[in-house]
């Protein structure tokens, strides 16, 4: 048994935290923000980060996309800033795809620019009528005399209306096929989805007969699901990492304020139930990111056999960072209440955690079939 991370994982953590040093100074403003912070940007690219979501022979850091590096890297990123975070994982999310199953062409067109940033990337999935049931979606893709002909609509697309590429999930038939879809191609409008309580970078997308060459589906027509599960099951582990670096930040934020105001005679961190909530706070962060690291570790050889795993990491953490936040506003009472606070912003943030990339009750799902087929008493984790 091995709890300590490699040099070149340490490394990347360090990186990562240099990155969030750089943008502390704007980050409460670009968190508040619906579109791409220029300066974010800069920063992030700047950091050569992106370079860690595509593979060494298309500009990228490691040979594979290392989820654990990812991680780590999202756990430091968070603590400062979700806008940051978003855009350094959508950098992986909305390009694995072409690195799994794109041509050399489109490879070597995208993947470069993935990985410094200069181009951003997004995932689209989602529609107004269809979110958790994803096998709903109306979008359609069908052969016509050029190529084929996209149309349809998507909602709540991160980096929607800033990214150059898309992969969208269509209907092509009875099955359904991932595409890579360039941003500047006519029948694609973008329209700003509704604020939401922790500001992101999101749209709506409207698809009218958006020609594609034939070569826009990537992989095997009809096999776009297997796709967007290879994807989850490198970048899903990801969130759990963001969401123990936001728990931590939020304790970290509760241990200051408690340990500098006195009532009753002593720092509030004295008190009894205060104490108890920060250790148990402490607890729940450290359980979850075992957890985390082992998921990442797990999906490092084996993505897609331990998908399972890495949906127990995502539900642990993003549960806990929501339990965590909460009792931090608790214990730093109304201080904890103030708009655009530190720890009012982490509150918020926790929320939307908890329901992209997987609801939680939707994992629980996933998480009871894969109990229910493996046999009486062995642990989902056993290796
Ligand atoms: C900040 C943010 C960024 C996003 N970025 C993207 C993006 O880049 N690309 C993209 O495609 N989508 C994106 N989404 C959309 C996201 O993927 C969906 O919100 C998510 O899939 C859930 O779908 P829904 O919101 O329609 O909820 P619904 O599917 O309507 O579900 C609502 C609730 O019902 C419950 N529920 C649903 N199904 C089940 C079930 N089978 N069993 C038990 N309970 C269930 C859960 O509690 C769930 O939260 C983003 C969302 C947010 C908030």
């Amino acid at each position: 048994m091995h709890f300590e991370l490699d040099d070149k994982y340490l490394e990347v953590r360090a990186q990562a935290r240099a990155f969030a040093d750089a943008i502390e100074d704007i980050a409460a403003e670009a968190d508040e923000m619906s579109e791409v912070h220029p300066g974010v940007l800069g920063a992030l690219r700047d950091s050569g980060l992106s370079g860690l979501m595509v593979p060494a022979e298309y500009g990228g850091r490691f040979e594979r996309v290392d989820p654990l590096a990812i991680c780590l890297a999202r756990e430091a990123i968070m603590a400062t800033s979700a806008h940051a975070d978003s855009l350094f994982a959508l950098q992986g999310i909305g390009s694995f795809a072409i690195t799994l199953a794109g041509s050399e062409e489109q490879r070597r067109r995208w993947l470069p620019g993935v990985g410094t940033a200069e181009h951003l990337a997004a995932l689209a999935l989602t529609e107004p009528a269809t979110g958790s049931d994803l096998k709903s979606l109306a979008t359609t893709v069908t052969p016509h005399a050029q190529g084929l002909l996209l149309n349809g609509e998507k909602s709540f697309i991160s980096n929607a209306g800033a990214a150059a590429l898309y992969l969208a999930l269509a209907r092509e038939g009875d099955d359904f096929t991932l595409l890579l879809v360039p941003a500047d191609l006519p029948g694609i409008e973008i329209s700003p989805t509704p604020v939401i309580i922790a500001p992101h970078v999101l749209g709506e997308m409207k698809f009218s007969d958006v020609q594609l060459p034939t070569d826009a589906r990537l992989g095997k027509p009809g096999r776009g699901f297997d796709l967007v599960l290879a994807t989850l099951a490198v970048f899903r582990v990801s969130v759990a990492g963001a969401a123990v670096g936001l728990a931590q930040a939020a304790l970290d934020e509760a241990l200051r304020h408690t340990n500098t105001r006195e009532q009753f005679g002593r720092p509030l961190a004295r008190l009894g139930p205060v104490a108890q909530m920060l250790a148990d706070c402490a607890t729940e962060i450290e359980m979850a990111r075992l957890l985390t690291y082992r998921a990442a570790w797990k999906a490092i050889d084996e993505p897609a056999s331990n998908l399972h795993y890495s949906s127990m990491a995502k539900l642990a953490a993003s549960e806990m960072a929501g339990r965590v936040v909460d009792r931090c506003v608790q214990v730093m009472g109304r201080f904890g209440l103030i708009r655009d606070s530190k720890i009012e912003r982490l509150y918020r943030q926790a929320r939307p955690m908890r329901i992209y990339e997987g609801a939680s009750e939707v994992l629980r799902q996933s998480i009871a079939r894969k109990l229910n087929e493996s046999a009486p008493g062995k642990p989902l984790s056993d290796d």
